[in-house]
């Protein structure tokens, strides 16, 4: 395994080159932010009539169209949705790709999946921070960043890697270490620690958790802090210092329920099925699911969203959050 810091990187790499930042969202306000903290020229296209629009406005940006900003800039960035990127690259960025530029990516779906596939003579690469876009900007302000992954899919001009690892150095991730890792990789594992873990999983454990105590009449108020949010609280343990740290700091009677009911819960027939989902992820089985359910209009995604978002611990959690200003409660928009 390579891993890459500070002196890894160096900023020749980008001198006299443009950046593009398309998109001012999540990552592309943060991105773009650093790198130009960081002494680099760059450029954002982001479409007027959003809030977006305003942001990078205020932030000191005069954002462009896609078409101008790949047409001006030499390293192109793509930060929109997944979903959306192939139109607008087939629309708006292919025909400004002239040899030798750098087409870059945050995340490996489109390039993996084949939904975009770029001239042969342009440099494909993608530098991938392992945090959401505020944490990048919040933590290279305070001198620090945010670790990322850098993959090099096309290297047409000998000089790809560099230029992605002063990318990299320009958002800070130097400072925190790159990772090695190819397109497939990311993709893939990506994939699968959202569906199986991180998402995916953790939603499905608190609901099985919290209807099981809430159908064995159990008040729905208690099971909220036992199975969602005392959660954070364990989570930060195993953030900080591993599971082997979780482990000390709780009471020895949840050490022992722990390692002797955990593995009945993730049981062998669990695992299988992370197999399983592993393969729809690797045969491409999943990718045309969600590209299909895009094209469609996403009706699936819809009723299963509204759905979700009318779930027992969703009205009760939101109704105890609200009694807990230190928290500083969130909720999510229509959408
Ligand atoms: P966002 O959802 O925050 O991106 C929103 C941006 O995309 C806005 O500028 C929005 O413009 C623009 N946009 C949306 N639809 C279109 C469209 N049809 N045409 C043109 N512009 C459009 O994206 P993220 O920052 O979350 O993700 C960007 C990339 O980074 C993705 O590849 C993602 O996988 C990756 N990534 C994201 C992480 C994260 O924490 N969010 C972490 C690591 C990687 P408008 O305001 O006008 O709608
Ligand atoms: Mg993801
Ligand atoms: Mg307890």
């Amino acid at each position: 395994m390579r891993i890459f810091y500070e002196a890894d990187a160096d900023f020749s790499f980008l001198q006299g080159k443009k950046v593009a930042i398309v998109g001012y969202g999540s990552q592309g306000h943060a991105q773009a932010q650093n790198l130009r903290d960081s002494g680099i020229d760059v450029i954002v296209a982001q479409r007027p009539g959003s809030r977006n629009y305003e942001l990078a406005l205020e932030d000191g940006f005069k954002p462009l169209s896609v078409e101008e900003a790949a047409k001006e800039a030499d390293v192109i960035q793509m930060l929109i949705p997944d979903h959306v990127q192939a139109d607008v690259y087939r629309t708006s960025v292919a025909p400004h790709l002239k040899p030798g530029k750098m087409l870059m990516f945050s995340h490996g779906f489109n390039i993996h999946y084949g939904q975009i596939v770029p001239p042969r003579d342009v440099d494909v690469t993608m530098v991938a921070p392992k945090g959401p876009g505020h944490l990048v900007r919040s933590e290279y302000v305070r001198g620090a960043g945010v670790p990322a992954l850098v993959a090099v899919h096309q290297d047409a001009t000998g000089n790809a890697l560099n230029v992605a690892l002063a990318y990299a150095k320009g958002i800070g991730a130097t400072r925190a270490g790159v990772i090695e890792t190819t397109f497939k990789e990311e993709t893939e594992t990506d994939l699968f620690g959202e569906q199986c873990v991180l998402c995916g999983g953790v939603s499905e454990l608190i609901k099985a958790g919290f209807e099981t105590l809430v159908e064995a009449g159990y008040q729905p108020e208690i099971a909220y802090f036992e199975c969602l949010h005392e959660l954070k609280l364990i989570v930060d343990l195993i953030y900080q210092g591993g599971l082997s740290y979780m482990r000390y700091s709780i009471s020895d009677t949840a050490e022992y329920g722990d390692l002797t009911r955990g593995p009945r819960i993730v049981s062998e027939q669990t695992r299988q099925t992370m197999r399983d989902i592993l393969k729809e992820i690797q045969t491409g089985a999943f990718a045309r699911e969600w590209i299909l359910e895009n094209r469609a209009g996403r009706p699936v995604f819809q009723a299963l969203r509204r759905q979700a978002r009318s779930h027992l611990v969703e009205e009760v959690g939101k109704r105890l959050r609200s009694m807990m200003p230190f928290l500083e409660a969130k909720e999510a928009p229509d959408q």
